[in-house]
């Protein structure tokens, strides 16, 4: 028998495109005939009892949103043995029998132990900086890496009249995907990802010396804020390369704007199809499952199993990103 009354939450970090997992998650419950509710602030919200009747109109006009209409958070208070069990006895006391929790690795550990406890959970990768290992793709990492883009592309304009070296941080701690990917489609002639540890003279002075022999004057170089080897931050970056090669250099950290903005159609869609996924599985009364997409279909992992896979680093592209950056 499948969850009946079931609980939708965000957690970790917001993420473009959670609004619209959110509306698929409730309605696709409603169309199978479940209770849904919203829970706000993540985790802190089970604990608090801080949930909200969803219905057909209340995600109207929220699927193009960025952030979450539910709020997110952080709960150290979750985060421990008694928290989970306050939780589950939260769940049980409201006849909550299921529940969807978007959000990163930490919130789908959250969800195995919200299982363990015994309401069962389904976690979708809902996470700017697609560092989900069984998933090649989280919610949010479109719009991420469209909005670095867009910025970058501005600074380039100026950084072109003034023939300038852009410097230039995107998110990513541990993932260098989003920097990856936009430094492709910026034409930058560095790109740092945490992946690979740089050699501050092989993989940027001597990138804007070569392409400074074809006539080339301004440089933008990509740096993921987890990026290692070299010197870490970009201050520190443009300063160096200004110091040896005498062309003024300029630091910019995009920050939190990453985060933000309207979903891409791309986000929109994956999203929906994950939080129509995630229900399915509730109502088949299957849990303790990620949703992922994988080989180009939205799949489904256990929740153990997915969190001690290796993550994947796109080598190939990163090969590509080199040769022609030349
Ligand atoms: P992001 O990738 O955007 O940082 P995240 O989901 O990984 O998102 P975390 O801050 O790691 O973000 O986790 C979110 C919340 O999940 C934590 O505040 C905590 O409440 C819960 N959580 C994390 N780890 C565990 C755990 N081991 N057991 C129970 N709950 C956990």
């Amino acid at each position: 028998m499948g969850s009946r009354k079931i609980a939708v939450l965000t957690s970790g970090g917001d993420a473009p495109g959670m609004n619209a997992a959110i509306r698929a998650v409730v309605r696709s419950g409603i169309y199978l005939g479940m209770e849904v509710y919203g829970v706000r602030r993540g985790y802190n919200g089970l604990l608090n009892g801080d949930l909200i009747p969803m219905d057909l109109r209340s995600v109207s006009n929220i699927i193009q949103l960025g952030g979450t209409i539910l709020y997110t958070a952080r709960s150290p208070r979750y985060n421990t043995p008694e928290g989970v069990k306050e939780a589950a006895d939260q769940c049980r006391a409201l006849g909550i029998d299921g529940v969807v929790v978007i959000g990163g690795d930490g919130s789908f550990r959250g969800a195995r132990d919200l299982t363990g406890a015994g309401i069962p959970c389904i976690a979708i990768p809902g996470t700017i900086d697609n560092d989900i290992a069984c998933s090649d793709y989280t919610v949010g990492f479109d719009t991420a890496m469209n909005t670095a883009m867009e910025m970058i592309d501005k600074i380039r304009d100026t950084s072109q009249s003034h023939d300038r070296c852009s410097v230039i941080e995107v998110m990513g701690r541990r993932c260098g995907d989003i920097c990856l990917n936009t430094g492709i489609a910026v034409g930058a002639t560095a790109t740092l990802v945490p992946e690979v540890p740089y050699d501050f003279q092989r993989d940027i002075i001597d990138k804007i010396k070569l392409a400074q022999t074809t006539g080339k004057q301004h440089f933008i170089v990509v740096v993921a804020e987890g990026v290692s080897g070299g010197f870490a931050g970009v201050e520190k970056i443009a300063k160096k390369i200004e110091e040896v090669t005498g062309i003024e250099s300029r630091a910019t950290v995009l920050g939190h704007v990453q985060r933000g903005g309207s979903p891409t159609l791309r986000d929109r869609v994956m999203a929906s199809s994950m939080g129509a996924y995630a229900v399915d599985l509730l109502n088949r009364g299957v849990s303790n499952r990620v949703v992922a997409y994988t080989d180009g279909r939205i799949t489904d992992y256990d929740i153990t199993t997915a969190l001690n896979m290796p993550r994947k680093f796109d080598t190939e592209l990163y090969r590509t990103s080199d040769r022609i950056s030349i």
